[in-house]
């Protein structure tokens, strides 16, 4: 073995599981089926956890109500029925010659799995039972089962490592273990491809011993020095594609100088201003309120890409009611200022209306250039282009964007057709764009260049309130740039959120709505989610509507607003609403993101504990938008713990940066980057809370290797990256 030059990573990827010893097809199937292919998903596939047995805890050392882990051999299992008809089964245990029991209760398949003979890790409390020590219902490990595997004493004997076991697949951890350690003695040593002076520098160890170290530690104190070299590897080479990726959109790009001027953002608003200004300039004047710092910051930082050569890509996060929409307007009038056409799509019908509404309010008298028409100048003109606009009105707004006849179009998903060109497409602002694949972002920028007749890249703002951790950001937009809203307008004030869990205190909420109402403000009930379907969820609102509206609310306005609503009869509900027409809307989450009545000052969420926390915070975030105090109230006992920590969370702070650590220390990280990665994943051991130093590291030594060309003389490094990119992209990515 120690013959063989040193294996690339990937080259493990290219050996199935079956051409290991003691896997036949069986076998192979079963680890095929738990996703696990090649011997490269072996020796990534880490352990949950280990078992010290050089320091072996003596039973005899347990102590009534220890939480403890204990190892043992099964001699004995007996199932029965109790008195009360639950199914029990006691299983006895040794080790080391102490005996101790274990009870289950209706877990009656434990008697077929935990025969006499297999050793299994039991993880629980110690009770006391008749004054012999038990254990009910502990968590199992089965570390060696019965099917006929090798028993290798010795391995038991010292540290084990225990890996996600499957029962449904029938691999014990044991024998998962066994795998494992044929493939790293198969893979023989594998070729590092950081050099002794970066593993110096970034303090890690050598690959081949952190694969070694990690699965088969001789000391515990192995462990840690493995797990920060292949954690560093898993950022190392995420961060890499993401710094190609943004290297290659540069390399290509094709952008435009839009003007800017930074004294264009201090302004004061009011005053007087010349119709020769740039458009930014007149609209900020005559905006009804100035910029907050963090708003000006901002678009001086956009402002900076806007003037650039380089296409901006960039994204906005601001906690929801920051202000993002001025900030979105103002980039787009950068844009209309150099004469090019901006698109700003939102995920909701609802909401590209009330933007389309609100631009053509702001942005009234702003005057644009327009050769074709009298006089040389016309109204900047800004349309709308979602699902239903339909038949001559949808032909007429698509032949103004291939023309230039319109300025600004506002959209959904609509703004994606094939059949949407423009003339010159400048800008692409997307608002709320956690709604959004990262593929419908790249369609939209890509539009600047296919559907525009000035081929160009448009440079691109992504917005999103949904508050992200920063570590997560690095991973999930870490192509593009970031700027950040911290600050809240002037004068408001803190949303008093409180948890109506008795009877009395809904009923104290129900009183504020009335209140409020009275006082001439508004108020939101948002209907129990339904995960069954939207029909079944629209059913539940409109029952609650009619409900409230004979209890409750009685002698109220009380409106409706849900999915399954033609989007004719949303708009005229929303803008009775808007009006005071409607003085309470009862809703499904429809509302959830971006919508803006200033007046309305109270949100009772029902069931509550059915929603997400990021949800919460936006639904929340419906009102506070004004000068009035507002009151959001959580409706419900939450049957769980993690339910009930998520509503505590909600009341305890308004933040939803803090909020979003919360959400990640409650859910874990899988949720959150699940479905967002593209391609294979890479962070198998990673983790966004415990490692973000390691993620900096890496991440700055992986730009580092981009920019400086480092990466082109490493081969070996840029060999492994194809692990985790489709043969298209590696194409795009690696051509040199
Ligand atoms: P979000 O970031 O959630 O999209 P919006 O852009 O909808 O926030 O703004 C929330 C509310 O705050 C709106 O009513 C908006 O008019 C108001 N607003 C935004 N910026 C300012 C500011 N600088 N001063 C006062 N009010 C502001
Ligand atoms: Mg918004």
């Amino acid at each position: 073995m120690s013959e063989l030059a040193p294996r690339r990573l990937r080259a493990l990827g290219e050996i199935g599981v079956s051409q290991l010893r003691h896997i036949g097809p069986k076998r192979t199937e079963a680890l095929n089926s738990l996703g696990l292919h090649t011997v490269f998903d072996l020796v990534t596939l880490y352990p949950r956890r280990y078992i010290d047995r050089t320091r072996r805890v003596d039973l005899s050392d347990l102590m009534i109500g220890d939480e403890a882990a204990v190892f043992g051999e099964v001699t004995s299992v007996t199932s029965r029925r109790t008195r009360q008809g639950k199914s029990l089964v006691d299983v006895s245990i040794v080790d080391h010659g102490e005996t101790m029991k274990i009870a289950f209760f209706n877990q009656p398949w434990r008697a077929g799995q935990l025969v006499a003979g297999v050793q299994a890790i039991f993880f629980g409390k110690v009770s006391d039972f008749r004054g012999t020590r038990q254990m009910t219902n502990p968590v199992v490990d089965v570390v060696v089962g019965t099917s006929g595997e090798e028993r290798d004493a010795s391995r038991v004997g010292g540290i084990v490592a225990l890996y996600p076991a499957s029962g449904k697949a029938g691999v014990t951890s044991w024998e998962m273990g066994g795998f494992i350690e044929e493939s790293l003695k198969r893979a023989g040593p594998l070729l590092d491809p950081l050099d002794e002076r970066l593993r110096r520098d970034h303090s890690l160890v050598e690959r081949t011993a952190a694969f070694w170290g990690i699965h088969l530690p001789r000391d515990m104190a192995d462990v840690a020095p493995a797990r920060r070299r292949l954690v560093f590897d898993e950022f190392l080479r995420l961060q890499l594609l993401l710094a190609l990726r943004r290297r290659r959109l540069e390399e290509s790009a094709a952008g435009v100088r839009h003007p800017f001027d930074e004294h264009d953002l201090d302004v004061t608003p009011g005053s007087l201003e010349s119709e020769e200004s740039s458009l930014v300039r007149q609209f900020l004047t005559a905006h009804r309120f100035a910029l907050t710092r963090a708003q000006r910051r901002v678009l001086a930082e956009i402002g900076r890409d806007m003037a650039s050569a380089l296409p901006m890509h960039r994204l906005l996060q601001g906690d929801v009611g920051s202000g993002k929409t001025v900030v979105a307007l103002a980039t787009l009038l950068m844009c209309l200022d150099g004469g090019r056409q901006g698109a700003f799509m939102a995920p909701t019908e609802v909401l590209a209306e009330q933007h389309a509404a609100a631009l053509r309010g702001d942005l009234a008298g702003l005057k644009v250039v327009d050769a074709s028409v009298l006089g040389g100048e016309r109204e900047v003109v800004v349309q709308l282009l979602t699902g239903r606009v339909k038949g001559k009105e949808r032909l007429a707004v698509l032949s103004g964007l291939r023309n230039g006849g319109v300025d600004i179009v506002v959209g959904t998903h609509a703004l994606l057709g094939d059949d949407v060109r423009f003339r010159s497409l400048g800008t692409v602002v997307i608002d709320e764009q956690h709604r959004f694949g990262v593929e419908q972002r790249a369609v939209l920028r890509d539009k600047g260049r296919a559907h525009s007749d000035e081929a160009i890249d448009a440079d691109l703002l992504v917005m999103t309130a949904t508050p992200i951790p920063r570590t997560a950001a690095m991973v999930l937009f870490g192509d593009l740039d970031r700027s950040v809203l911290d600050e809240m307008p002037a004068g408001r004030r803190a949303i008093a959120t409180s948890w109506a869990r008795s009877s009395p205190e809904e009923q104290s909420a129900w009183q504020l709505v009335r209140d409020e109402v009275a006082a001439g403000r508004r108020a939101y009930v948002i209907c129990p989610l339904v995960e069954a379907s939207e029909r079944v969820e629209a059913t539940s609102a409109v029952a609650e509507r009619t409900r409230l509206a004979t209890n409750e609310l009685r002698g109220l306005s009380v409106g409706l607003l849900h999915g399954q609503m033609k989007s004719v009869e949303k708009d005229e509900v929303m803008s009775q609403f808007r009006a005071g027409e409607i003085q309470v809307l009862v809703a499904t989450v429809v509302i959830e993101v971006g919508v803006d009545v200033a007046q309305a000052s109270v949100i009772v969420i029902e069931d509550a504990w059915r929603f997400g926390l990021a949800q919460l915070h936006q639904l929340r975030g419906r009102v506070g938008r004004g000068d009035a105090q507002s009151y959001c109230y959580l409706l419900g006992e939450a049957p769980n713990e993690e339910g009930r920590s998520r509503l505590e969370a909600l009341v305890a702070s308004n933040d939803g940066f803090a909020l979003a650590e919360v959400d990640l220390d409650l859910r874990g990280e899988g949720t959150l980057l699940g479905a967002r990665q593209r391609g294979r994943s890479d962070l198998r051991l990673a983790s966004l809370r415990r490692d973000e130093g390691i993620l900096n590291e890496a991440r700055t030594l992986a730009l580092e290797l981009v920019s400086s060309d480092a990466l082109t003389a490493n081969p070996e490094l840029l060999d492994e990256l194809r692990l985790f990119v489709d043969d298209e992209e590696a194409q795009y990515l690696f051509r040199s």
